[in-house]
């Protein structure tokens, strides 16, 4: 089986405990207008083009063996000297990937570390994501998965039994204001974190947090009450927006919206109140 990665970060300390090794799956069915992967959400691999890396030298046209369209080759981002240009995704069989990962396997028994498969949005490809699961069983490697959760619950029974921890990402408890800034409403993502946390699973919920949309108490004692009714999950992050993402924007030709980093004292508060 294969699918379309567009990143793979070994030696993370993100995403789950320990040193980790991240796959980013391509492709994702939210759209989040503070995504600070903008990239991730289209399913085919793209050419990202940095203007301000660009010094107008040619090379790049002279490799380009397609005159008339792009055809997303990759050649000239290989042959650009600067970096202007980039290719964003790459397809891999579960095997290509699985030599990666067990580079570092080392470091995972080490510092009780893993894998995690995200994105975009890894459950999309489930049939791919449950094959490269259970091989990092079979090599005894910690597995998180990292989802947005609008999926059906029944790709979530598909991969549980290979899966350590769930990392699950809530955006926005008010369904309007969610169907406004990701394009979809969130009466199944929150149907399947209930599930979720009705089950016997380690979770980690993630909520990245940005000035004036979500940042309310109101918004936060939503969630509580949420895990009062259905149970708490082992860990909640609260993270606050940033801004690295968005030169990523302009190199994939796409509108940028500029949103707000809460305050230090904001955050302080709202992670008061969920714990
Ligand atoms: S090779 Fe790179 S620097 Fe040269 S024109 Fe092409 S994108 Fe610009
Ligand atoms: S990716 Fe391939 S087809 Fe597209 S501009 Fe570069 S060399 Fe040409």
């Amino acid at each position: 089986m294969t699918g379309i990665i567009f990143d793979v970060q070994r030696g993370s300390y993100v995403n789950g405990p320990g040193i980790r090794t991240t796959v980013f799956f391509k492709g994702c069915n939210l759209k989040c207008t503070w995504c600070h992967n903008p990239e991730s959400q289209d399913f085919e691999p793209q050419i990202m083009f940095y203007k301000s890396k660009c010094t107008s030298c040619g090379i790049c046209r002279n490799f380009c063996e397609s005159k008339e369209s792009c055809i997303i080759c990759g050649r000239c981002t290989r042959e650009c000297l600067t970096g202007a240009k980039a290719l964003c995704g790459k397809k891999y069989t579960a095997d290509e990937i699985m030599e990666i990962i067990k580079k570092d396997i080392p470091y995972y028994k080490n510092s009780s570390g893993g894998v995690t498969f995200s994105g975009g949005e890894c459950m999309l490809k489930i049939d791919f994501l449950t094959e490269l699961l259970q091989k990092c069983k079979e090599n005894n490697i910690h597995t998180a998965v990292d989802t947005a959760g609008y999926i059906p619950y029944s790709s979530f029974e598909q991969i549980l039994p290979y899966t350590d921890l769930i990392i699950y990402d809530v955006k926005c408890m008010n369904s309007t204001v969610h169907k406004k800034y990701t394009s979809v409403q969130n009466t199944l993502i929150l149907d399947n974190l209930k599930s979720l946390l009705l089950i016997d699973k380690e979770i980690w919920v993630r909520v990245p947090i940005i000035s004036g949309i979500n940042d309310s108490e109101e918004e936060i004692n939503e969630l509580k009450s949420f895990y009062e009714m259905y149970g708490y999950p082992q860990k909640t992050e609260l993270l606050p927006y940033h801004s690295l993402g968005e030169h990523k924007y302009e190199a994939i030709n796409k509108e940028l919206t500029r949103f707000n980093t809460p305050s230090n004292d904001k955050m302080q508060k709202l992670m008061k109140l969920i714990k």
